[in-house]
């Protein structure tokens, strides 16, 4: 499920951006630029196959991506790393392969409603027909599945130009001045300039989205290193704080 970085300023394929303010899209695509050249294709989302990308982007709720790892690991090695299987299996022994990724009973109660959803449209690949508001709105019914691990799911397992907005995207955005404040009430307007600046691309979206949580990690995590960021020049918060 790796996929190569697009270049944000290739043209709209199909559908034409929303409009937003043109001085403001030149900043969003130029911090695409900037982060891509500092941190390099990203290849999200590294799973074998769509399901797994599903049940992975459950497992890695609250928790770093090495314990979700594991989690799917102990899936994978319990036989439950299929649909039908997991949809059927018993929450308990769900819980008990998925020990590492932390809240173990709560995720395997999501994962198992995640598995019955999926079974229900008969497969992943079925649920492929439909189009991105059902499939979105359907992902948003099912249990512990909300906005931001739906959005995850329509980019990155079913390529869908769907802007993931979790709170690292949230908090960079932020401190660069895109949106008013990290809080999630801003997301509908950062959606708006995010998905408007950009050709609407999945791909694009998910190199783009990649790239924010690197950063967010690296540089600008809750308590920022400011000093050499690559963005320092261009931060509306490093330029308050100097
Ligand atoms: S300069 Fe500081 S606040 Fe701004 S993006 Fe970089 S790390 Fe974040």
């Amino acid at each position: 499920m790796r996929r190569a970085s697009r270049d944000a300023e290739a043209p709209a394929r199909g559908t034409a951006s929303r409009a937003v303010d043109a001085g403001a899209a030149r900043r969003v695509r130029a911090l695409y630029r900037r982060l891509l050249q500092r941190y390099g294709p990203q290849g999200w989302w590294p799973a074998d196959d769509r399901f797994e990308m599903m049940v992975g982007a459950v497992l890695v709720q609250n928790t770093a991506w090495r314990n979700a790892q594991h989690a799917v690991a102990g899936l994978r090695d319990a036989g439950l790393l299929q649909w039908r299987r997991l949809a059927q299996a018993r929450e308990d022994r769900i819980a008990d392969a998925i020990r590492a990724a932390g809240t173990y009973r709560v995720k395997a109660r999501r994962v198992a409603a995640l598995a019955r959803h999926v079974a229900a449209h008969g497969g992943p690949q079925a649920l492929a027909a439909l189009p991105t508001p059902a499939l979105r709105a359907g992902l948003l019914r099912v249990h512990g599945v909300g906005a931001e691990t739906a959005d995850a799911i329509l980019v990155y397992a079913y390529a869908r130009p769907s802007f993931v907005l979790d709170a690292y995207t949230r908090r960079v955005c932020a401190r660069l001045g895109f949106a008013p404040t990290a809080a999630p009430h801003a997301d509908a307007a950062l959606r708006e300039l995010l998905e408007g600046a950009l050709p609407r691309d999945a791909a694009l979206y998910g190199e783009f989205h990649a790239l924010i949580v690197a950063h967010a990690r690296v540089s600008c995590r809750a308590r920022p290193r400011c000093a050499g960021c690559a963005l320092h020049a261009h931060c509306t918060f490093a330029a308050g704080e100097c």
